[in-house]
């Protein structure tokens, strides 16, 4: 069971890639980038760690059906449904919004992998949890403690106490939650954007963790809000391929490397600091980017 979820992805090509850049250099700054994007081209960086304790759980319960929920371009919908296949699982997507006349490319995968997929109104996908009697319900973005300690493991792949920050993406905040109990400081970059003083994460954090203090939220970073863009982050995802062949998504690890850099030129890391940067994946949002955008 285990085994065959391991299977699923090849976490030796999660290698940490130094970056050498302009930015870090004011502070004397290191900084690797743990590619947690190339464990697998679909279960793609942080969903396969959020998912891996609730299928050994289902597995384990003898559950054979997957419910889970999640929008149009749900890299978390995607990494399920293409993990269930591979398992000889079954599932279900229940998904925000009407049925579009064209389904997005992230549903048209679910499709091929085999999920099924139910189209609810934004009201009813709020009720939508308790109604799947029988099945194992893992929550819209794998948010749930489980989730968040399977996000802790990805340290496992990097030299442990050789950082001073972890620095992630912050979506619901799951994969944060799962770092800070295994780090000693972490700082994450929300992609979404959420109104000063909400709280909304930290308390997520607090009841999947029992953890407060060790982290610091940056809000700053959304570029509009979730899966927002604007030119200049465009340009940036281009111009930071081209100087380290690092390829980034503009819903998630573009905000996050924005930020992290943005943050290193403005004095807000201690000279010398270590940062662990965390590329979570997430690179097929892109496919929902105008042709020729992006340089890779
Ligand atoms: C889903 C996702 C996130 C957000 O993770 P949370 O655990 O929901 O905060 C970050 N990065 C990438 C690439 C993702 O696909």
């Amino acid at each position: 069971m285990t085994a065959a979820i391991n299977a699923l992805v090849d976490l030796r090509r999660a290698v940490v890639q130094e970056l050498l850049l302009p930015e870090l250099a004011v502070n004397n700054i290191k900084a690797g980038v743990l590619r947690i994007d190339k464990i697998h081209a679909t279960v793609s960086g942080n969903k396969w760690f959020k998912l891996k304790y609730a299928l050994q759980e289902a597995m384990s319960l003898h559950k054979n059906t997957i419910v889970t929920f999640g929008g149009a371009y749900s890299n978390h919908l995607v990494a399920t449904a293409y993990a269930c296949a591979q398992l000889g699982l079954q599932s279900t997507g229940i998904v925000r919004g009407e049925k579009p006349a064209e389904l997005s490319p992230s549903l048209q995968d679910c499709l091929s992998y085999g999920m099924e997929l139910q189209f609810v109104s934004r009201d009813e996908y709020r009720e939508k949890n308790a109604q799947f009697p029988g099945a194992y319900v893992i929550p819209e973005g794998g948010a749930s403690r489980l989730g968040a300690q399977g996000a802790a493991d990805m340290l496992d792949l990097a030299v442990p106490g050789e950082y001073s920050h972890v620095c992630c993406s912050v979506g619901t905040g799951t994969m944060m939650a799962g770092l800070i109990t295994a780090a000693p400081r972490v700082e994450g970059f929300s992609a979404l954007k959420i109104a000063a003083g909400s709280n909304s994460i930290e308390q997520f954090i607090e009841s999947t963790t029992g953890r407060s203090g060790n982290y610091s939220l940056h809000y700053n970073y959304h570029f509009g809000g979730y899966a927002r863009k604007t030119p200049e982050l465009i340009r940036f995802m281009n111009d930071f391929y081209s100087q380290t062949g690092i390829p980034l998504d503009f819903v998630y690890t573009a905000k996050l490397l924005y930020g992290v850099l943005d943050l290193a030129q403005k004095g807000y890391f201690p000279n010398g600091s270590k940062l662990l940067i965390i590329h979570s994946g997430g690179l097929q949002g892109n496919r929902s980017l105008p042709k020729n955008s992006l340089a890779f």
